[in-house]
């Protein structure tokens, strides 16, 4: 099996409709999964979700800068418990997307973000992008990242976010195969919903994400590409708190990505902390893990 569908020879206007059709219904949003309301009458779920990247970013590619590496350094020494210590105060739980190589490298972080409650879930072997990769490769990676986090940290993960939400056409096939409750990569929905294999209903949740409701978008840094932050963090949190507010008035989720390398320098944890306060003043707010959310969702669709 290889990791993408042939195209026909010619351009993309003279395609069959049988082929243009067959690339779209790879992989499609089924059945809406949205609740009536959440655990507790809760009128709107939080997800929050942190991506533990660390030096995986610069490993990835086959990058060996020692400077961003402590970058991805930071994220362990100063991001995530610094991230941990706020969902502690506030008392939420919250998911992390770990890739098998950091979990390996600080696994006493990974033992840590469970004992506090929270979720972890698949993030790639190294970061790696999927859709590079042949089927055989990317099933061994995905099996043996699933592997690696449950023997750091005693908990076999349920969920999984593909690196940089990079998705082949073989990973929801690989997902069934793990058996996985939920997916966080992708972004046909605000609401959960259930994910089409070539037209066929997999049963697994897509916790859909957006690239509106990522730090990385608006914060991201590179010192030799053109990549700079563009938006100031008091314009990232009017975003996100609009986003929320919407949610909430929907009745929805309001699902949020961030990482820890990213979003805890000292000029912007204070947006985190903002929304959490925004939020709890509602009063009637659900925060869970992703794994919590996928599986109420999908017991108690509307
Ligand atoms: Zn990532």
């Amino acid at each position: 099996m290889t990791n993408t569908v042939a195209n026909p020879a010619g351009e993309p206007w003279q395609w069959e409709e049988a082929h243009w059709r067959g690339l779209i219904n790879q992989v499609r949003a089924g059945e809406r999964l949205a609740p009536k309301s959440w655990p507790g009458g809760a009128r709107c779920a939080v997800a929050l979700s942190f991506d533990a990247d660390h030096e995986t970013n610069e490993l990835r590619e086959g990058g060996k800068s020692i400077g961003r590496m402590a970058w991805g350094q930071y994220g362990n020494r100063v991001g995530v418990p610094r991230v941990l210590e706020l969902l502690k105060r506030h008392d939420i739980p919250a998911s992390f997307y770990v890739p098998a190589v950091v979990a390996l490298t600080y696994p006493d972080e990974q033992r840590r973000v469970i004992a506090e409650g929270h979720e972890i879930g698949i993030h790639g072997w190294i970061h790696e992008l999927n859709s590079v990769l042949p089927y055989e490769v990317e099933r061994d990676l995905m099996f043996r990242a699933a592997d690696t986090l449950e023997h750091v940290t005693g908990v076999r993960p349920v969920g999984l976010r593909t690196p940089s939400w990079d998705f082949s056409p073989n990973t929801l096939r690989i997902e069934t195969e793990l058996g996985l409750l939920y997916d966080s990569s992708l972004m046909a929905d605000e609401d959960c919903y259930d994910l089409l294999m070539d037209g066929v209903s997999t049963g697994i949740v897509e916790v859909p994400v957006e690239w509106i409701r990522d730090d990385a978008v608006y914060f991201m840094m590179h010192r030799f590409q053109s990549l700079r932050p563009y938006t100031p963090p008091k314009d990232v949190l009017d975003i996100f708190l609009r986003e929320f507010d919407a949610a909430y008035e929907a009745g929805g989720l309001f699902q949020l990505t961030m990482h820890p390398h990213i979003i805890t320098p000292r000029s912007r944890i204070w947006i985190l902390e903002e929304v959490i306060r925004h939020a709890k003043a509602k009063g009637d707010v659900w925060f869970a893990t992703h794994a919590q959310v996928a599986e109420y969702a999908k017991a108690n669709k509307a």
